[in-house]
């Protein structure tokens, strides 16, 4: 028979590398909490139609990356349904909140989620087609100051201060404005001309963009054609007056709390509903893959899925790309390899493999001990009692820092022996002292 494996870009995380996610995740939510936001938690899967209208037809995403299937109806009540598995979660996120009214508070809502995305990529160091993401957003209506540049600072300076945290060194943060639905259609139109005298001598994609959606020309990324890209029209001349203050207001607030950034004129972004600011976090570490994060402004999303107007800003971070930066770091600075936590103590019953009544009895006796230890807070394991001490001994030494040896004779006595594997140090210790004895 074949062996069966993970689905190709999909893997397995093992411990001791989780406990690294783990502590990466608890950074988040601590930092996430110091700034006033709340978890939110999505389906996995969701209707087409989401993805379709709130990420864009047109996207790479929606095009050709997505994981969809036909739901059956099961019932002649039930309708049959295209669903598809996540591939990023601000669509979920709006859907929610229009679905539970969340405008009506009056209040801004800043939600942040932590989970796994599905797109259905070509799988490399970093890409993967089951990925984790931890984003946030901030939306609400505009009369809870949800458009303004200040809300967009402060997401790029909690940003900064989370990255900072996590002990990620070197980022840059690359921003930009793409301006309102109005100035993003003008400066189409702008670089659909300046693209028709030059496009035939640019790549094959970039010959279709040109005359399909030209902004995705600035995606390109053939060496032969960035020359002819950077002498382009930026789009910073086609924002009109409300976008240019917009932009000046976020940049100001960022040199005051020395945020430091990047204007990259380039950054448009995949998404067809972001407006004004847009921004993505790289690092070098990371070679081709080097964004460790994206996002912006989507004004116009909540309605462009059937919504009241409700502006907000989010952001989506690759937890995968962070464990990797994290990682290649850890390494760089020569630390030692990340190693397993050593338990509290290994409970090794001594039975008799021959005796089964005497077997169950020590072992039961063992179970207890552990609960009783457990339960004051200590981390155990617990050896079996067909091992031989050698045994117990040898296992105890890999995974603990103290053996308790429970025997026939502790059992009666309620004396225990305990063996600290660091000092040597043999102690008799009765079972009433134990909790306080194994907590030094
Ligand atoms: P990229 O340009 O790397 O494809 P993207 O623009 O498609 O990124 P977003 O949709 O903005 O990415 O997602 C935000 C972040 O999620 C990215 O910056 C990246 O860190 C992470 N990410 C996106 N796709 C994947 C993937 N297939 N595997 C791992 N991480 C991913
Ligand atoms: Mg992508």
């Amino acid at each position: 028979m074949s062996t069966l494996k993970a689905v190709r870009g999909t893997r397995d995380l093992l411990p001791p590398e989780t406990a690294l996610w783990n502590r990466i995740e608890a950074t988040a939510r601590t930092v996430f909490a110091r700034y006033n936001f709340g978890e939110i938690r999505t389906p996995i899967f969701e209707d087409t139609g989401l993805f379709a209208r709130g990420v864009g037809e047109e996207t790479d995403i929606v095009s050709k990356e997505m994981y969809t299937w036909e739901d059956r109806a099961r019932a002649q009540s039930e309708k049959s349904q295209s669903l598809t598995l996540r591939p990023e979660n601000t669509a979920g996120v709006v859907r929610a909140y229009i679905e539970h009214k969340l405008g009506e508070t009056g209040q801004l809502q800043k939600l942040y989620y932590i989970g796994p995305q599905f797109r259905r990529e070509r799988p490399q160091k970093g890409r993967y087609r089951q990925f984790s993401q931890i984003g946030a957003e901030v939306i609400g209506p505009p009369s809870a100051g949800s458009e303004s540049p200040l809300r967009d600072a402060e997401v790029l300076e909690m940003l900064a201060t989370l990255l900072d945290e996590l002990g990620i060194q070197g980022w840059t943060l690359h921003i930009n404005s793409v301006g309102s639905a109005a100035d993003r259609a003008r400066y189409n139109d702008t670089l659909r001309a300046a693209l028709a005298p030059v496009a035939s001598q640019m790549c094959e994609d970039c010959q279709r963009r040109a005359v399909t959606n030209p902004l995705r020309v600035l995606d390109c990324k053939v060496p032969e054609d960035q020359p002819i890209i950077d002498a382009l029209p930026k789009i910073s001349d086609s924002l009109d007056l409300e976008s240019k203050k917009h932009f000046a207001a976020v940049l100001a607030a960022l040199d005051a709390s020395s945020v430091p950034y990047t204007r990259n004129h380039r950054l448009v972004r995949g998404l067809d509903y972001y407006t004004r600011t847009t921004f993505e976090f790289t690092h070098g570490g990371l070679g081709a893959q080097n964004a460790l994060l994206g996002g912006g402004r989507y004004d116009g999303l909540s309605e462009a899925i059937g919504g009241p107007k409700a502006p907000g800003i989010g952001f989506a971070m690759g937890l995968d790309r962070l464990v990797l930066t994290i990682q290649n770091q850890l390494v760089q600075n020569s630390a030692p390899p990340q190693v397993a936590q050593l338990v509290d103590a290994f409970i090794a019953p001594l039975g008799d493999a021959k005796n089964e009544e005497a077997l169950t009895k020590i072992n039961a006796a063992a179970l207890a001990l552990a609960r009783e230890l457990r339960r004051a807070g200590l981390s155990i394991e617990l050896g079996d009692g067909t091992f031989r001490l050698k045994k117990s001994f040898e296992a105890a030494d890999k995974v603990a820092r103290r053996i308790v040896i429970l025997g026939e004779d502790e059992l009666a006595s309620g004396i225990l022996t305990v063996k600290d594997f660091a000092s040597g140090t043999q102690t008799k210790v009765p079972r009433a002292e134990l909790v306080s004895f194994l907590s030094s």
